[in-house]
């Protein structure tokens, strides 16, 4: 191996990145260490994480709670098949997460990430139906949802250009207005059209915020209202809270602000707490009790090698000690505080549009001239002003947002509102 060159060279000669047109894409920068918000790249440079690296990192990177209970359970038991076989951390994991979700949620089934999560809970919405012999094959989403990039996450995200590619290979979608302010009544009137058709086997949405959209914000209350509307209809619903969960909204669930119960609920991101690749959905009995049959057939065929990984688990559990400890709570109630102040500051600015706030999530729209694309020239002058300020924030299309891990610093949270007005201020 050269050790002339640098990591940014090595991995432009191997490697194929996410989202990344390599042609025209700068070239990648190389990481070699985190700690807290704070990640340092290798020419010794430093970053605040303002988006918790896509959003999975809410107690800090490299954190040493975590890491003991990791390394802990790879010292005990690392990993054993979970067909036929159960352990300790799975079932601690089940018997603690499923009552913080709303009390309908009886049964937990591990995948690897939020994509395969949303892909079981169609999956199963599909086949609860099948196995009662009753046709129902199409699914409900919201207009820009994001729910991932396998084949039925993806059918069920709306951003096109995502999946334009793939879309005579997808199941049948139908979407609905987002019920934001001032369009609650015309999502509730489209979703009560579309349910009387009997057609729908599954309702999915991201609670409250439609993070990959642009941190769209929208209230429960019209959430609970087209949930009740699906149950009147025979219609599952699924809450993608693969962004949404473990306290971004300012509650352990986005689900906690219903008074709906949803019947399947997704969740990976922070689950555990940035390090292990795992995801859950969980699930009503009346749901599990579909597949519970003499009939073999009948059953969830659907699993993945790492299934239930221990020490994915061990990861999770150590992650929910963390998000349940007053110091984690009063972090979260801080930022929400802090987000408010900067947005009455900001709020009157004349390039300041459509400002919000929810749990740690702060957002707002930058006002142009002309309207450009998710990826477009403005959005990476933003980007490219942030890194080179030492801030990694990856804007939407022309929203600002941030979404901090909870453990960021007074100091830190200062500076990005700082470089946020200054952004406001030099990049047209
Ligand atoms: C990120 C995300 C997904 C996909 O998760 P992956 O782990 O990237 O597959 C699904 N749903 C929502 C709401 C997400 O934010």
């Amino acid at each position: 191996m050269s050790t002339d060159k640098t990591l940014a060279q090595r991995d432009a000669s191997c490697l194929w990145h996410p989202y990344t047109q390599h042609k025209t894409a700068p070239s990648h920068i190389a990481i070699t260490k985190a700690e807290g918000a704070k990640v340092w790249d290798e020419n010794g440079k430093e970053y605040i994480d303002a988006i918790a690296s896509w959003w999975v990192n809410p107690y800090g990177h490299s954190n040493k709670y975590i890491a003991d209970a990791i390394y802990k359970q790879l010292t005990t038991l690392e990993h054993v098949l979970f067909g036929g076989f159960t352990h300790e951390p799975a079932i601690l994991l089940a018997e603690r997460l499923l009552p913080l979700l709303p009390d309908n949620q009886k049964k937990l089934f591990f995948s690897d990430n939020g994509s395969t999560a949303v892909e079981i809970a169609i999956k199963v919405a599909l086949q609860y139906f099948y196995n009662k012999g009753e046709k129902r094959s199409k699914i409900l989403a919201f207009e820009n949802a994001f729910h991932g990039d396998t084949f039925a996450a993806m059918a069920a995200s709306g951003i096109s250009f995502f999946t334009e590619a793939f879309r005579g290979s997808l199941i049948e979608v139908e979407r609905i207005p987002v019920p934001v302010f001032g369009k609650e009544e015309e999502s509730i009137a489209a979703l009560k059209t579309l349910a009387a058709t009997g057609e729908y086997a599954a309702f999915i949405f991201e609670p409250l915020v439609q993070g990959a959209a642009g941190m769209v914000m929208y209230d429960a209350a019209p959430l609970d209202e087209l949930i009740a509307i699906c149950r009147d209809n025979n219609i599952f619903t699924v809450a993608d809270e693969v962004m949404t969960g473990f306290g971004k909204t300012g509650k352990n669930f986005a689900c906690n602000y219903l008074t709906q119960q949803p019947d399947m609920i997704c969740l990976s991101k922070a689950l555990t707490a940035g390090t292990i690749p795992m995801a859950i959905t969980t699930f009503t009995q009346e749901l599990f009790d579909g597949f519970y049959d003499d009939d073999v057939n009948k059953a969830l065929f659907h699993g993945h090698t790492f299934t239930g990984n221990p020490t994915g688990c061990a990861a999770a559990l150590a992650g929910l000690d963390l998000l349940e400890s007053v110091e984690m709570q009063e972090n979260i109630a801080r930022i929400n505080n802090r987000h408010h102040q900067f947005l009455e500051k900001i709020k009157r600015h004349r390039r300041v549009a459509n400002p919000r706030v929810c749990g740690v999530i702060l957002a707002f729209d930058v006002k142009r001239d002309s309207v450009e694309s998710y990826y477009g020239n403005f959005r990476n002058r933003l980007y490219n002003f942030f890194i080179e300020k030492g801030i990694i924030m990856r804007p939407v299309g022309n929203t600002i947002y941030v979404l901090p891990p909870y453990i960021i610093s007074e100091q830190e949270l200062t500076y990005i509102y700082e470089v946020v007005e200054e952004a406001l201020e030099k990049i047209m």
